[in-house]
C-alpha cells in the first residue's frame, strides 16, 4: 500500500467524524490532507453527502495551480485550503466546519476566551477570531494564515462564518476542530451561568507547556 493511497483512505475515513461529532449539517464542512512537502492535497468534493464519500471520490488538487483531478467538482473551500498549505509548509491537515457553539462566537465576532484548563492545554490561550472574508477566492485563506501563523492556537473562528482548524496531520486538524467545538460549548454554557473565573496567564503557560511536551503516549 503506497503512502498516497493510505492518505486517501485516512482523509476519507476522518470525514465520518464530522457528522459523528455534530460539527456539520448536511454537506457543509470539509477536511483535507497532504503528505509532508507534497504539492497536491486531497479534499472533499462539493455537495457530496458524508456517508457517500469513498477514497476514490476525493479530489486531488495542485496547491499552486488549483488544477483538480477526480470524478467530482471540488469543494467550494478549495482555494482556502490550498492557500493555507502554500503559506504554512508545516501544515498537513485542514478542517473547516460551521460547528454551532464555536460559530456562535464567530457570529458575534468574538474570540473564544480561555476559561478552562483543557483549553489552555490544547490551544494555549483563547481561540482567536479572524476578520470577515468572502468565500471563493484567497481572502479567507489569507486571513486564516495571518491570524494563525506563529499563534499557539491551531484553530480560528472566522467572523460571521465558522471554524478553520489546522494540524501537522489531518487527524491533528480534526482533533483541533472537535476540541474547539467542545470548549466553545462549555464556555458558552459558563457565560449563561455568570462570569467565568479567568485563568492566570502563568497557569495557561504552564498547562500548555506540560500538555505539549509531557502528556500523552
Ligand atoms: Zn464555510
Amino acid at each position: 500500500m503506497s503512502d498516497a493511497s493510505e492518505l486517501r483512505r485516512e482523509v476519507c475515513a476522518l470525514h465520518a467524524y464530522l457528522p459523528a461529532h455534530r460539527l456539520v449539517a448536511w454537506t457543509s464542512g470539509n477536511l483535507s490532507g497532504r503528505a509532508p512537502g507534497a504539492k497536491t492535497m486531497l479534499i472533499k468534493p462539493s455537495g457530496v453527502m458524508f456517508e457517500d464519500l469513498t477514497p476514490e471520490s476525493l479530489c486531488e488538487v495542485d496547491i499552486e495551480t488549483l488544477e483538480a483531478r477526480g470524478p467530482y467538482k471540488v469543494s467550494s473551500d478549495t482555494a482556502t485550503h490550498a492557500y493555507i498549505y502554500r503559506h504554512m509548509p508545516e501544515v498537513g491537515g485542514v478542517v473547516h466546519t460551521h460547528s454551532p457553539y464555536a460559530t456562535a462566537f464567530a457570529a458575534v465576532g468574538r474570540e473564544i476566551p480561555c476559561f478552562l484548563t483543557a483549553m489552555a492545554d490544547e490551544f494555549g490561550g483563547p481561540i482567536p477570531c479572524g476578520g470577515f472574508a468572502l468565500i471563493g477566492g484567497e481572502e479567507i485563506g489569507r486571513e486564516v494564515v495571518r491570524v494563525l501563523r506563529g499563534h499557539r492556537s491551531p484553530a480560528v473562528v472566522m467572523q460571521n462564518h465558522g471554524v478553520f482548524a489546522l494540524g501537522p496531520t489531518p487527524r491533528a486538524a480534526l482533533k483541533a476542530a472537535v476540541m474547539c467545538e467542545d470548549v466553545a460549548r462549555t464556555s458558552f454554557l459558563a457565560l449563561q451561568l455568570g462570569t467565568p473565573v479567568p485563568l492566570a496567564q502563568e497557569a495557561i503557560d504552564k498547562l500548555h507547556e506540560r500538555y505539549t511536551t509531557v502528556y500523552g503516549q
